[in-house]
């Protein structure tokens, strides 16, 4: 059964919550966002990746009057996206590339007709005067701009088609606009309002804060084993992502996972488009499949189940890395961000700042975006406190990341840092030479390797002063003092040199406190027995019922060639689990069961629930 959007106009945005989305209650500032909107008011909407943004514009438009033209670059999520929608009982379609004529036919004419509730556009498509004069003939409830950051990204591919939509407003000056994104810095606010002549929109900032995620940053020394211990004791048959630096990287990655029995999938720009935009489907349709990808991968995918995000790789900055970090746990459920850094990582990303195009400024704010990202990296207070700060947002320690689980222990290492710093420079100006940590370490640790033999550096006074420490302890020491601006590397071989700080360290005037190496990278986890993320807190009776569940769902999303999520989210299916509900009445009262859904798929529950519908 299809609601009638005459009759959902009738009744007010909480109804339409409850009655199309099954939900009970908004969330933050949604309800606001929505009164705003669709008393035709303009807004700037700053919410976190899984904060709910798509209501604020999508009640709207089933409010209002008329059409809700939805500006979204991300085509090939498109046809998804109006898939969720319709199994919402919500009147979508799309216009973009890459159809059929014959299908952008008919979506026209049903948007002349005013026969759809939502029309996804492609920003390029605006830019054309026949998108204009289509638009002239229907009547447009609102203008959605998601991503509305891609206004404000230099080199942004869709950058030139966003800059196009200030037009907007000068064309259809009664229609109400809301730009909606989840980058969450200030200058790429005040850009998007500026660019978008937004500035008397009204502005809602939400924390950014994703309480479900936790964030846990260790030592790398075997990324690839640490990352599948990961996966085996806390995420085994969970949908993923691994990001990874190179291409090269990816591949092996992936191959390194399949090989040891993880379904595991690899995206990069290297892959010919057939096979990513394959690889990527597969992704969000089917249950539980890792993907190892480049950045290249995850703007947009609103999978709202991926349970880990793991870095192999130092992001570039913490914008970055929130993003990425960003794409866990939309449903709010349980999630991991996991992220493996070694000091070689700051000696490669060094490197490409080093040799990358662009002014002196421009290399300078990388250079800006990279210290952050360390010192979030060697921070001995809370992860999530200090993410959020650097986003002028603030937050009591969590108790749901890595130092707040178990806070490091801080040690002074002054004195180490001075034997240290004074190896770099005893090799400067003595020897008028520059090495990278492994030579340094060496040299402290006083090993006769052939390189410290070949260069006479076991004559240096310095020679064998730090075996109080182990080699691993040493790499410690030298991140953080890279971390805290105390120590520099250069080069296309990561030569250590000193800062203008380092002085004030030699020189007995600064102390400097450091976080203990741990004996090896412990799993945080206590010891679970290995589970799916997703059924933990799941009464043990009910997680048979889940799986069977989950089950039905996948063979229910194949049948009908749309994503698992599209059919029910995990969350709802776990609720269906632990409650158990017998008649159709009782499972209408789930979180995310509405009245299509109720009606479509109700009484395949109530009978997979019974045991009598035979399973896929
Ligand atoms: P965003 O676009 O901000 O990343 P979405 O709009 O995709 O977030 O929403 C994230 C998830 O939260 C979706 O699965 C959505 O169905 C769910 N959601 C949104 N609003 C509510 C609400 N008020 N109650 C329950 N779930 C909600
Ligand atoms: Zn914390």
């Amino acid at each position: 059964m299809v609601v009638p959007a005459t009759r959902l106009a009738a009744s007010g945005a909480l109804r339409m919550l409850q009655r199309v989305f099954g939900y009970d209650s908004f969330r933050g500032a949604q309800q606001e966002v929505i009164d705003h909107v669709t008393a035709g008011g303009d807004a700037l909407v700053l919410m976190p990746t899984g904060g709910g943004k798509s209501l604020c514009y999508q009640i709207p438009a089933l409010i209002r009057e008329g059409v809700g033209v939805v500006i979204s670059p991300l085509i090939a999520l498109m046809q998804d996206q109006v898939d969720a929608l319709t199994a919402l009982g919500v009147r979508a379609g799309f216009l973009n590339s890459t159809q059929q004529p014959s299908e952008r036919n008919r979506i026209e004419s049903a948007f002349v007709a005013g026969e759809l509730d939502l029309l996804y556009l492609a920003p390029e498509r605006l830019r054309v005067e026949s998108t204009g004069s289509l638009l002239d003939r229907g009547t447009i409830s609102l203008f959605a701009i998601d991503e509305a950051h891609c206004v404000a990204q230099w080199g942004h591919d869709f950058r030139p088609d966003y800059l196009a939509l200030s037009a907007l407003h000068q064309r259809w000056p009664t229609v109400p606009r809301i730009a909606l994104t989840a980058t969450a810095t200030k200058a790429t606010h005040a850009e998007i309002a500026s660019r978008l002549n937004l500035a008397d929109a009204r502005h809602f900032v939400a924390s950014f804060d994703r309480p479900n995620i936790q964030y846990r940053i260790v030592a790398k020394n075997e990324p690839k084993r640490q990352l599948l211990e990961l996966l085996r004791s806390e995420h085994a048959g969970d949908a993923g992502i691994v990001y990874c630096l190179s291409r090269a990287s990816v591949d092996k990655t992936a191959e390194f996972l399949v090989h040891n029995g993880i379904e595991a999938l690899p995206y990069h720009a290297g892959l010919d488009a057939h096979t990513r935009a394959g690889n990527q489907a597969r992704f969000l349709r089917e249950d539980g499949l890792v993907m190892v990808a480049t950045i290249a991968f995850g703007m947009g995918i609103d999978k709202p189940d991926v349970r880990f995000v793991a870095h192999l790789d130092l992001p570039k900055s913490v914008e970055g890395y929130y993003q990425e970090t960003g794409r866990a746990g939309r449903d709010g459920l349980a999630s991991t961000a996991w992220l493996a850094y070694g000091l070689a990582d700051v000696v490669q990303q060094r490197k490409l700042i080093d040799g990358s195009e662009g002014d002196g400024p421009h290399r300078r704010r990388l250079t800006a975006h990279l210290d952050a990202m360390l010192a979030l990296c060697e921070t001995v207070q809370c992860r999530r406190g200090q993410l959020l700060a650097y986003f002028g947002q603030h937050a009591t320690a969590c108790g749901n990341c890595d130092t707040c689980l178990t806070p490091p222990e801080t040690w002074d290492g002054t004195i180490a840092a001075q034997k240290l710093l004074s190896t770099v420079l005893r090799l400067d100006r003595e020897r008028h030479q520059k090495f990278g940590a492994g030579q340094v370490i060496d040299i402290l640790l006083g090993k006769t390797t052939p390189k410290v033999t070949q260069f006479g550096h076991d004559s240096l006074t310095v020679f064998g002063i730090g075996a109080e420490l182990r080699d691993s302890e040493w790499r410690g020491v030298v991140r953080q003092l890279l971390a805290q601006s105390l120590l520099a590397v250069e080069g296309d071989y990561g030569t250590l040199v000193l800062t203008d700080s380092s002085g004030e360290v030699l020189s007995q005037r600064r102390q400097v406190l450091l976080r203990r190496e741990p004996e090896r990278t412990a799993p945080i986890a206590k010891a679970a027995k290995p589970r799916r993320a997703a059924s933990v807190d799941l009464p043990d009776a009910a997680v048979p019922v889940f799986e069977q569940l989950r089950a039905w769902r996948a063979a229910t999303a194949k049948e009908q060639g749309v994503p698992a999520y599209v059919i029910f989210h995990d969350a709802t299916l776990r609720q269906i689990a632990s409650q158990a509900p017998s008649t159709l009445a009782e499972l209408g009262t789930v979180s995310g069961v509405g009245e299509a859904k109720l009606a479509r798929y109700g009484q395949q529950i109530l009978d997979t629930l019974a045991g009598l519908a035979p399973l896929a």
